[in-house]
C-alpha cells in the first residue's frame, strides 16, 4: 500500500508548478509507444493521484489522442519549455497521471507495475522486481 505523498514539482522553466498531497492510486512505468513518443525516451514513470489531491499553477498546453482502449488521453505540457507534466484519461476524469520526473524530489516514487513490456526497447531497462504486463493489466486493481 502506497504511503501519503506531499511533494511539489514543475516544468523545466518554472512557468508551471504543482503540489500534490495524497496517497498515489498507482505508480507505474509505461513503455507504450505513445509514452515513448511523448517523452522522447523509453518509458514514462507515472504516479496516478485523485485530482482533488493535486493543485496546479500556470497554464499548460495539451494534446489529446486515443489510447488503445479507445479512451481519449489528454497530455499536458509546458507551452514554453515543453516539459511533460501530467495527463487525464477521459475514462477516469477523477484521476490525474503525474510524470514522476517532474517532481522536485521523486524519491517516494516506487513503480508497482511495468506496462506495455511488449514495446519496451532493448536499451531501456526497467525493473523486473514488480509485475510486468504486455499491455494494460486485465483489470486495474484498486
Ligand atoms: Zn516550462
Ligand atoms: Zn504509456
Amino acid at each position: 500500500m502506497a504511503r501519503e505523498v506531499t511533494a511539489a514539482g514543475g516544468c523545466l522553466c518554472g512557468a508551471v508548478r504543482f503540489k500534490v498531497s495524497g496517497v498515489p492510486i498507482r505508480m507505474a512505468q509505461c513503455h507504450c509507444r505513445d509514452c515513448q513518443r511523448a517523452s522522447g525516451t523509453g518509458h514514462m514513470s507515472n504516479a496516478i493521484f485523485d485530482v482533488a489531491d493535486v493543485e496546479i499553477v500556470g497554464a499548460t498546453a495539451s494534446y489529446a489522442s486515443p489510447s488503445d482502449s479507445g479512451n481519449t488521453l489528454t497530455r499536458h505540457f509546458c507551452p514554453t519549455c515543453g516539459s511533460r507534466l501530467f495527463l487525464y484519461s477521459e475514462a477516469r476524469p477523477d484521476m490525474i497521471v503525474m510524470a514522476a520526473g517532474a517532481f522536485d524530489d521523486s524519491s517516494w516514487f516506487e513503480p508497482e507495475v511495468v506496462l506495455y513490456t511488449k514495446s519496451r526497447p532493448p536499451w531501456d531497462i526497467t525493473t523486473d522486481r514488480v509485475p510486468g504486463f504486455e499491455g494494460m493489466p486485465p483489470r486495474r486493481p484498486k
